[in-house]
């Protein structure tokens, strides 16, 4: 089988966002070919590379809560909007808009990594989180059932780990994911960031309905797996009105969360770029509100973000006591 040649090595190289110490090569065995997806996954492309190393260590610099990540594909069929992800397929010499959404990266050898890595005697067993920067339940692990191994691969070496998604494919995986809970400390966590079916549509497309992410939640509860929700992010000026709140806290205590806090959306540059061009299209009487808000920054200014907040806790603790 040819070698992939440096140059196309060198095209596969990238740096990525939450993972700037770890700068990497991955290497497709006979070099950058993409495969065409088939039933179900035939508007998707995938590249199938192998990665050198799968866990990765997050910048000494970064604010995260945890050291490591895994992520095993790169680009992400959910296809969000804002997504902060977007600009890491640039390192591909892909763009971050439809490439990112449709032609995915999938680190096929990743499970033998995790396997290989954390058995290592330099690994001291830290917490790994997966979700930091494309979805491990987006469309394409329908196929791979890559997160599936590494749920297993952790569960099995009594390793904690947390779970961010969109997708109710997690739920493919109780029986493991129950499993692993019972060996080693787990959480999982649903991004819901509004349940208002129009900006859903708009702004989520790739994903299942924002509901069905709470029925999901529920049952993972129910299979003994600890469970959240990260009420972001909330978009200012298209999800953040007193209604959609109310609608977004009543709906997250009904699921029996109990406690969530928003988060208002951060557009950093790369982003903000692809962010624009697509509120441009939908709703461009929305930018020069977008334009004041982060023309000089990537998070919105405190006073926006208190607002937010302070709107959520109210209709939150209203829905709690009315509960
Ligand atoms: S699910 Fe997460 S990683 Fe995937 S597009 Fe949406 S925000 Fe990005």
């Amino acid at each position: 089988m040819a070698r992939a040649s440096e140059a196309a090595r060198a095209q596969l190289r990238w740096r990525l966002a939450d993972e700037g110490a770890a700068q990497q090569p991955l290497f497709a065995e006979e070099g950058p070919t993409w495969r065409a997806g088939h039933g179900e996954f035939r508007d998707l492309e995938f590249l199938e590379v192998r990665a050198q190393r799968v866990i990765n260590p997050v910048p000494p610099q970064s604010r995260m809560s945890f050291r490591y990540t895994i992520n095993a594909y790169r680009g992400c069929s959910h296809a969000c909007r804002y997504c902060f992800a977007r600009p890491t397929h640039e390192y591909l010499n892909l763009d971050a808009g439809r490439d990112f959404e449709r032609r995915i990266v999938v680190k096929v050898n990743a499970v033998e990594r995790v396997r290989a890595e954390v058995q290592a005697k330099r690994w001291a067993g830290e917490l790994i989180a997966m979700g930091t920067n494309t979805d491990p339940y987006q469309r394409c692990e329908g196929k791979y059932r890559l997160t599936r191994g590494i749920v297993e691969v952790l569960g099995q070496a009594r390793n904690p780990f947390s779970i961010l998604t969109k997708s109710t494919l997690i739920l493919r995986d109780l029986d493991v994911l129950a499993e692993a809970a019972r060996q080693t400390t787990v959480h999982t966590a649903f991004s819901v960031g509004t349940v208002d079916d129009e900006v859903w549509k708009l702004s989520e497309p790739g994903t299942p309905h924002p509901r069905r992410r709470l029925e999901a939640l529920a049952r993972l509860r129910e299979a003994g797996v600890p469970t959240g929700v990260l009420a972001a992010p909330i978009l200012p000026g298209i999800s953040d009105s007193p209604a959609q709140l109310e609608a977004l806290a009543k709906a997250l205590v009904e699921a029996g969360v109990e406690s969530a806090t928003p988060i208002v959306l951060h557009l950093r540059p790369g982003v903000r770029e692809e962010y624009l061009r697509w509120l441009a299209d939908v709703r461009p009487d929305l930018l020069p509100k977008y334009e004041e808000i982060y023309r000089r920054r990537s998070y919105a200014p405190k006073a926006i973000q208190a607002e937010i907040t302070t709107r959520f806790r109210s209709a939150f603790d209203a829905a709690r006591r009315r509960r």
